[in-house]
């Protein structure tokens, strides 16, 4: 096996070298700056709240697999975990509201929860104060992690077998030689490697620094304190010395004022994220000392009273037996956050063999580190990373600006209700399209994806409602599914299926994939022929090696040796980026360049029965079907402008994508929008492109399929070629394609034409959660609202099921798809 430098012997370290012991990985070097014994990060301190359920499939499967083990990791017979359960109390309607959804999010997921009333809650937690609890959600399977206990015996167990500790050691730098890494330096010398990870929780940053790497992760201090003893509780049986079994009660969560609960003994434990943020810079806590102990540890800073003063009060309102307490020990204790929330954790985008797991908290922890073993052993992880790849960062997102400004917002809004649309507040305009004057101009209504700002619907289309046929009138929403929303839409839906719309493109990746390897490499990496004349365009899939999708492209051949990538991910741009650097590497007159032209270019969707005559009015080329067929690209000029059409829609109507370079933007909306005005032209938003996508069949990577799907699960083979030498994922698609899927994305309606749902709701069949929505939309055309959603491959078409939303079970009915043109009779005129 490969030789492995694990850097950090806390949670997540222990749990790594303990994941590659089990897949039979033997040469495995943990190197820890502190004391094996209490190495001083946030391991060390933290109080092990367990609570698995997550807006995230991916974190909360994590979570899942935390629990398991920690279960299963034992010694003089306990184990690691002490199920007490979770109990999430609601103190305001909101927030029951909240947890109903969260609910849906456990029953998606897999796990067991109830929402209870304010009887039941104070039943399970009787120290409640009654007139203040509303409801709660109960999660029987939640619980204490012992995380310091368990990183000693999984450092104990995987020593045993022969991986190597070096305490006090601390890594200052990393050794690397074309392009690889080759070892780490330590004070007492070289360690040779093939594989580094990072596991150095909130130090993350200064590794990454030490190869270039920026890791996006702000320490911040958090306020944990303990109580005096409770003269209630004294004298418990219970009273055990395992911290994390000394305990009996649910964990709690007291969400409306920022406040998590736990007892020590007798004694209680309160989490505060109600105070300012605390930014810490690792670097300034230095190296972790010989003597570290549990007061005294770089992860642990002084109290700072004054910040938990409101904590306090909250505290003993809550749980009025508080009040015969103090606080008797307190601690700003330190981990870390990222600008999404999610950790930080794959390949090292810069450097062959430099892997990360950081910004990991010890509910995700033995989950994560499962993922990594087998990214390192298999080269995929069974969990789908999107969401955590260290990959997924756009450049902006990068800066230290942005990565303090929204891990400190993140830290504030932990508890908070958010809205799955809800953009930041703040950072914004960090990228506009050369649009962004006119449709400002028009009112648009901005949401925020990677930085760039993208318009949701135009106010200035509001007159058109007013000429909307009874048909495309929308519906009534209730007031959750109206944030972010605006009837407008249905009229910009309508004009696009009936006269033409032109949306805004811009913000979708797309790669320059050029030089004498460009074919090779494209043909090796994706499931289609892409060795077409050049003018055509191929719609394929990205696959890893066990057939699971990694994305899906557009790939469009300019020239003989140049083509443009139409991507979904930063993701994807270091996928083929990597890719075409190894290929160089091995077969140097291969070279192959891949570049980024998100930025420098720009693009129009003109969609709609009319698009033609608008072309038409404003340029001299044959956009005729025959000149230029669907799946088609060719160079043109509009009204002068050079440009690049491109014969696809995401909408399901006639038109092209459009595309000039950024500096000849604003003039080509103004040409498109002039010619288009005899025609009815509007400019349209997402919100109507998202809509109309899903009524035509068309997923969205990322969130109706991902790596944990393959193509005949996702309904996406038309995107594969079988004929086609070997290509990455063919071997795996080869067995596949024998047997039947187990599960299908499938589509549904809502069956009383009306009710709205957003994505990630549970699905049941015959009362049982079977399933989960992915995306879903009102369906202008259709008149209904449509889902996809994952569901056992053996349910029929036809079949009722019932989507579960805010504790509520909406009817709907399993379609056929696509719902709008199967024949595609309104793409190819
Ligand atoms: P760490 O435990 O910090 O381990 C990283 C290790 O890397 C350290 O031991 C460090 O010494 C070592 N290291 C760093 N740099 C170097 C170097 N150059 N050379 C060698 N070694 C190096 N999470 C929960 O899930 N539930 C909770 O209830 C919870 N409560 C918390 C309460 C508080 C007050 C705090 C601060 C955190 C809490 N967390 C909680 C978060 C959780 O503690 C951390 O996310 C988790 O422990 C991180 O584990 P880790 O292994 O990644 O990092």
């Amino acid at each position: 096996s490969q030789r492995v430098v694990i850097i950090g012997a806390g949670i997540v370290g222990a749990n790594l070298a303990d994941e590659l012991v089990k897949r039979g990985w033997k040469d495995i070097t943990v190197v820890e700056q502190g004391p094996l014994h209490m190495p001083g990060g946030s391991t060390s301190h933290a109080p092990g709240l367990v609570f698995q359920t997550n807006a995230s499939k991916t974190m909360t499967n994590f979570a899942k697999y935390t629990v398991e083990k920690l279960l299963s990791i034992e010694k003089d017979g306990q184990s690691c975990f002490n199920q007490v359960g979770g109990l999430e109390v609601a103190t305001t309607p909101e927030r029951l509201e909240e947890l109903k959804r969260k609910h849906g999010y456990a029953s998606s997921w897999g796990i067991e929860a109830k929402i209870i009333g304010a009887k039941e809650c104070l039943e399970r937690y009787p120290l409640l104060d009654p007139k203040l609890v509303l409801g709660g959600l109960h999660i029987p399977s939640d619980g204490l992690a012992l995380a310091a206990r368990a990183t000693q015996i999984l450092i104990e167990r995987t020593a045993a077998v022969g991986v190597k500790y070096l305490p006090s050691t601390p890594v200052t730098g990393i050794e690397r030689s074309n392009g690889r890494v080759t070892g780490v330096t330590t004070p007492s010398g070289s360690i040779p490697a093939d594989i580094i990870a990072s596991c150095a929780g909130f130090w993350g940053v200064e590794i990454g620094a030490m190869v270039g790497l920026q890791v996006p992760l702000l320490p911040l201090a958090h306020q944990y304190a303990k109580t005096t003893a409770l003269p209630s509780l004294k004298g418990r049986e219970l009273n055990n010395n395992i911290n994390g079994m000394n305990a009996a009660l649910p964990i709690l969560r007291h969400q409306d004022q920022d406040l998590y609960y736990r007892e020590h003994g007798d004694q209680y434990g309160i989490g505060y994220y109600g105070h300012r943020p605390m930014p810490v810079r690792a670097a300034d806590l230095g190296i972790t000392g010989k003597h570290v102990d549990d007061k005294n540890m770089p992860s642990r800073l002084d109290f700072t009273p004054k910040d938990f003063e409101t904590a306090w009060n909250e505290s003993q309102k809550l749980l009025p037996v508080l009040r015969d307490t103090h606080i008797a020990d307190g601690f700003n204790g330190i981990f870390s956050f990222t600008p999404d929330g999610g950790p930080i954790v794959g390949r090292a985008p810069n450097l062959e063999g430099f892997y990360v797991a950081e910004a990991v908290w010890v509910t995700h922890s033995a989950g994560v580190a499962r993922a990594v073993a087998e990214l390192l052993t298999t080269g995929r992880s069974e969990t789908d990373l999107a969401e955590c790849d260290i990959s997924r960062f756009e450049e902006i997102q990068l800066s230290k600006e942005y990565v303090s400004e929204t891990s400190q917002q993140n830290f504030v809004e932990v508890y908070d209700i958010i809205h799955p649309l809800a953009p930041k507040l703040s950072p914004r305009n960090l990228r506009i399209s050369p649009f962004n004057t006119r449709e400002r101009e028009l009112g648009a209504y901005f949401l925020e994806v990677g930085g760039w700002e993208r318009p949701f619907w135009f106010e200035a289309n509001a007159e058109l409602l007013k000429y909307l046929p009874a048909k495309w009138q929308p519906v009534e929403r209730d007031a959750w599914t109206a944030q972010h929303y605006s009837p407008i839409s249905a009229a910009e839906a309508w004009k696009t299926r009936n006269a033409v719309a032109m949306y805004d493109m811009t913000a979708f990746h797309r790669f320059e994939v050029s030089g004498p390897g460009a074919e090779q490499l494209l043909q090796r990496l994706t499931t289609s022929d892409i060795s077409k004349t050049p003018g055509s365009i191929t719609y394929t899939l990205f696959l890893d090696n066990q057939g699971g999708i990694k994305s899906d492209i557009f790939v469009s051949r300019l020239e003989n040796d140049s083509y443009q990538i139409s991507a979904n991910t930063a993701v994807d741009f270091h996928y083929l980026s990597q890719a075409a650097h190894l290929q160089a590497r091995q077969s140097p007159s291969h070279y192959v360049q891949v570049r980024e032209i998100t930025g420098s270019t720009c693009v129009i969707g003109l969609w709609g029965p009319r698009s033609r005559d608008v072309i038409d009015g404003v340029s001299t080329d044959d956009f005729s079907n025959k000149a230029l067929p669907y799946f088609g690209v060719k160079k043109a000029t509009v009204a002068g402008i050079p440009v690049l059409a491109f014969r696809k829609s995401y909408v399901g109507e006639l038109g092209w994508e459009i595309q000039t370079s950024a500096e000849y933007g604003q003039r080509l909306w103004d040409v498109v929008m002039q010619a288009g005005k005899l025609h009815g032209i509007v400019a349209a938003g997402r919100a109507a492109l998202n809509s109309l996508r899903i009524e035509k069949g068309y997923r969205t990577y990322g969130s109706d399929m991902t790596t944990e799907h393959n193509p005949y699960e996702a309904g996406v083979t038309s995107a594969i070629d079988m004929t086609k030498s070997d290509f990455v994922g063919k071997a795996a698609l080869e067995l596949l394609s024998k047997q039947v899927p187990k599960k299908q994305l499938r589509c549904l309606t809502v069956d009383d034409g009306r009710s709205i749902v957003l994505g990630k709701e549970p699905v049941f069949i015959d009362n049982k959660a079977t399933g989960y929505v992915t995306t879903a939309a009102f369906g202008f055309t259709v008149g209904k609202p449509v889902a996809f959603a994952w569901l056992p491959s053996d349910v029929a078409e036809g079949r009722n099921v019932e989507i579960e939303y805010f504790g509520r079970r909406i009817p709907a009915t399993v379609s056929a798809e696509p719902l709008y043109d199967p024949s595609n009779s309104r793409l190819l005129v």
